[in-house]
């Protein structure tokens, strides 16, 4: 999108249409021969259709205009460390074509860029065989990005460093690229299809094999100048804590994260303690979260008391975030939030306790209702977010 006028006319349609021009022209404070130009345009590229007839103010009735929503496509790219999901949308955010890979452990960045392009290149082809245009890909990784770059700096759990991701598939594909971290790329999905839509500010918190936060302040996601604003797992809540995968001691991850919840009841389980967990075990020795919400439903102690540790502890963090930024909104989501509320109850009564009482009665706390999708989805509408809002850069 060339000019700054097209897309704000464009998002004035997509939030408010159908809109006749001249009803356009009073929202945008543009002058109607320059919406009637630029809306001339935009028909003649397909991005806008003539839909119907509007109300009369006493002459012809005026013909509204929409989105055509289904004339181009965008794709998302969810770049995680054990799966790869990839996911097309129209420009209503309307999903067409999924795929999904799984990554074998320890892939070097060749292998990983190799799985991708193949990913992608299996909805490219499916939207292309219906003659449809992909207007660009996003791809919400996880670890540290450097989204001007496009380039993945950093991935816990990956083997692999800077590697840069908008070029390797602007390359392939040829479309432009949006390359951002997973859980800011949440939050940009939220904003446009979640519980984040009229919640300004929010903060999206995923808690699964990592812990990370997005944070969203007028529009805009927070960044820092090394776009590392958001790393919620690596603040302390306890100095004489565990030992964290960054190297310090006490960070949160280490303590709500998937792997440390499940190596407390390990050490418990290990130490002799009764559970019914001990029976669910593989031959292995392997519990997943789903085991332990399991065995708290059926009222195993343990595994109550641990998911209780875990709402505690990222209770204790909600609350400090709370009181450092004052949001309307904590949208959570991941795989220990799917533990619900032996997980949540804790969490919001330690809120209760722990925050200052002014914002956390503005402060709603909600679970993401993106599913397993929320990643793959913001993916996709940081593609749409650039289309339609390129002020928000
Ligand atoms: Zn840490």
């Amino acid at each position: 999108m060339k000019s700054i006028n097209k897309s704000t006319i464009l998002n004035v349609i997509r939030l408010q249409g159908p809109l006749s021009r001249a009803e356009i022209a009073k929202v945008t404070h543009l002058t109607p021969p320059t919406v009637t130009n630029i809306v001339s345009e935009l028909l003649r590229e397909g991005w806008v259709v003539e839909c119907e007839l509007g109300e009369s103010t006493g002459g012809r009735k005026p013909i509204l205009l929409n989105i055509n929503h289904k004339a181009f496509n965008v794709v998302g790219v969810y770049a995680g460390v054990k799966t790869i999901r990839v996911l097309s949308a129209d420009l209503a955010g309307n999903t067409g074509e999924e795929r999904l890979l799984s990554v074998p452990a320890r892939p070097s960045g060749k292998i990983y860029a190799d799985l991708l392009i193949e990913a992608v290149g299996s909805v490219a082809d499916r939207i292309r065989e219906k003659g449809i245009p992909l207007l660009g890909i996003g791809v919400g990784m996880h670890g540290l990005v450097d989204p001007r770059e496009g380039v993945s700096r950093f991935a816990p759990n990956l083997p692999f460093s800077d590697l840069p991701l908008r070029s390797i598939l602007e390359e392939k594909f040829s479309v432009s690229v949006e390359v951002e971290n997973d859980v800011r790329a949440r939050a940009v999905g939220e904003s446009w299809f979640g519980h984040g839509r009229g919640a300004d500010p929010f903060i999206c918190v995923h808690v699964g094999t990592g812990v990370g936060a997005g944070m969203m302040y007028e529009g805009r996601l927070l960044y820092g100048p090394t776009f590392t604003a958001g790393e919620l797992g690596h603040t302390v809540i306890d100095p004489a804590g565990p030992a964290c995968g960054c190297g310090n001691r006490g960070c949160l991850e280490a303590f709500v994260s998937g792997p440390a919840t499940l190596e407390r009841v390990r050490r418990r389980l290990a130490a002799g303690e009764a559970s019914l967990l001990r029976t669910r075990m593989g031959v292995d020795g392997k519990l997943t979260g789903p085991d332990l919400t399991r065995a708290a439903a059926e009222g195993d102690r343990l595994a109550v008391e641990e998911l209780a540790e875990t709402g505690r502890c990222l209770g204790i963090a909600l609350a400090n975030l709370i009181n450092l930024l004052n949001p309307r909104k904590i949208i959570l989501s991941g795989g220990m939030i799917a533990a619900g509320d032996f997980v949540l109850n804790p969490l919001r009564r330690t809120v209760e306790e722990r925050a200052l009482s002014t914002p956390a009665k503005e402060v709603s706390i909600v679970v993401s209702e993106l599913g397993d999708r929320a990643g793959v989805i913001g993916a996709f509408t940081l593609v749409l977010q650039k289309l339609f809002e390129p002020q928000q850069e």
